[in-house]
């Protein structure tokens, strides 16, 4: 099993098309992908139409599988947690109405920043933004617009100066809460993982409280393994991940080959002695490979 369960397309704030990251993975040899697209199942459902379900069992037909996936937003007592749902059946109706209500939320908040940005003499997001292929627009977008315009010499300096917290057009995200999008994949058959729970700023209590709020809504993975992540903080997620009984997933988090550090399928495999609790061991985990698409190493 190689399996890389966190990736972006075009569809929100990767650079690539979700065709890109198929052709990719299966270079690499990756067993199961999941596309992960902030808020959005844009990027599946181009290539579910496409793609044939084919065999289930990807080891022995030397193809890959792709699994719907999605990486939602939301509110955790005033924090900004992101939730990947492995999902069955993407096009559930209660899924559908949340991802309507965060892309609009997401479009509304990119009209306020550039309000914003307005305001200090930067004009021409919206042409900018109209342009682009995504259905979530995200900060990131701004970010490119704003170093492409030669306001800010990095993303990093974007966030820092104009888009984070402290930042000249900062404008707070009214995400759905954590309830909401763990019901919502639940809804669609799937499986909820914390996503990236290193990345919070939140001290080891908090992070237990968000572990222990997780499971308690519904969650029941969380990602143990991804790029960048040293082995002293890996081992603890693993140990926080057996005490509150969530199953182990892991992923790049990929966006673009220009960042190296979280390239497909980059980030430390599972040891075979840590496989017990492994996200491929959990029940549903076989309806969502099997509701999912194969890829022929020819076809690609
Ligand atoms: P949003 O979901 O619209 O708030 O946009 C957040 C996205 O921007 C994340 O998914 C990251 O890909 C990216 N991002 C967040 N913070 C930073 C940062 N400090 N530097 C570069 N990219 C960032
Ligand atoms: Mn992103
Ligand atoms: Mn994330
Ligand atoms: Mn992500």
């Amino acid at each position: 099993m190689y399996v890389d369960l966190h990736c972006h397309s075009h569809f929100s704030d990767g650079a690539h098309p979700p065709n890109y990251l198929v052709r990719t993975a299966s270079e690499k040899g990756i067993s199961h992908l999941a596309l992960t697209d902030h808020d959005c199942i844009d990027g599946v459902e181009e290539l579910w139409d496409r793609l044939p379900q084919g065999e289930t069992d990807a080891e022995s037909t030397n193809s890959m599988r792709l699994i719907a996936g999605v990486e939602l937003s939301c509110d955790w007592n005033g924090l900004e947690i992101h939730v990947v749902g492995l999902l069955e059946d993407p096009r559930q109706q209660a899924l559908q109405v949340l991802l309507l209500r965060q892309q609009q939320e997401r479009r509304a908040r990119a009209a306020a920043i550039a309000d914003k940005l307005k305001g200090i003499n930067i004009i021409g997001l919206e042409d900018y933004l109209a342009e682009l292929p995504a259905i979530s627009v995200t900060r990131s977008h701004i970010a490119d617009f704003l170093v492409l315009k030669g306001h800010c010499k990095s993303l990093q300096k974007a966030f820092k100066t104009h888009l984070g917290r402290r930042g000249k057009a900062y404008v707070a995200a009214n995400w759905c809460s954590l309830e909401q999008a763990i019901n919502a994949i639940l809804a669609a058959g799937g499986i909820a993982v914390l996503a990236h729970p290193s990345r919070y700023p939140l001290t080891r209590s908090k992070l237990g409280r968000l572990l222990h709020d997780f499971r308690e809504a519904g969650g029941e993975a969380m990602e143990v393994s991804y790029g960048n992540l040293d082995p002293t903080a890996k081992k603890r997620l693993l140990e926080l991940a057996d005490e509150y009984a969530l199953y182990h997933s892991c992923g790049s988090d990929f966006h673009t080959d220009q960042a190296q550090w979280t390239a497909l399928g980059k980030f430390p495999r599972f040891e075979p002695s840590a496989t017990k609790n492994a996200i491929w061991e959990h029940p549903r985990w076989h309806s969502c490979v099997a509701a999912g698409r194969a890829i022929s190493l020819t076809e690609v």
